[in-house]
C-alpha cells in the first residue's frame, strides 16, 4: 500500500507508527534468524555425511537470505518513514503532521515514488511530500 493511501485511511500519526513498529519488526526478525542461524550450524553435523552438508548450505543459506531481506525491509521502511516525516512540519506555521492529504500521483522525482500534497489542518498552507 503506498504512503498517501494510509495516510488518507488512517492519518499521518498512525501512519507513522506503524511504520515504525513494523520496521523494528523486521529487524528483530532479521537479528533471531542470524541467531537461529548461527545455533543450527553449531548443531548440524555435517562433516560426516552428504545429507549434513546439504542441510549445512539450506540452513546457512535460507538464514542468510532471511537476515538480508529484513534488513534490506527494515532499512527500506524506516527510512521512507523518516524521510516522510521529515516533511510533514507546516511551513507556514510549523506545525507538526497536522495535516490532511488533498490528492496523490505517482512521481519519480520523489524518493517514495509518490507525490503528496497535503494541507496545513491549522492554518490551510498548502506543500508537497513524498
Ligand atoms: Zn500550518
Amino acid at each position: 500500500m503506498d504512503f498517501d493511501h494510509a495516510i488518507r485511511e488512517r492519518g499521518f500519526r498512525r501512519w507513522y507508527e506503524r511504520q515504525l513498529i513494523e520496521s523494528h519488526l523486521w529487524l528483530v526478525t532479521g537479528f533471531l534468524s542470524l541467531v537461529m542461524m548461527g545455533v543450527a550450524l553449531e548443531v548440524v553435523e555435517y562433516r560426516e555425511s552428504l545429507d549434513g552438508k546439504i542441510a549445512l548450505m539450506a540452513v546457512g543459506g535460507g538464514g542468510g537470505a532471511l537476515c538480508f531481506y529484513a534488513w534490506r525491509r527494515f532499512s527500506h521502511q524506516l527510512g521512507l518513514a523518516e524521510h516522510i516525516a521529515a516533511q510533514a512540519t507546516c511551513p507556514g506555521c510549523r506545525v507538526y503532521a497536522r495535516l490532511e492529504l488533498l490528492r496523490a500521483k505517482d512521481d519519480a522525482g520523489f524518493a517514495s515514488g509518490r507525490a503528496a500534497d497535503v494541507r496545513c489542518r491549522a492554518c490551510g498552507q498548502t506543500w508537497t511530500i513524498g
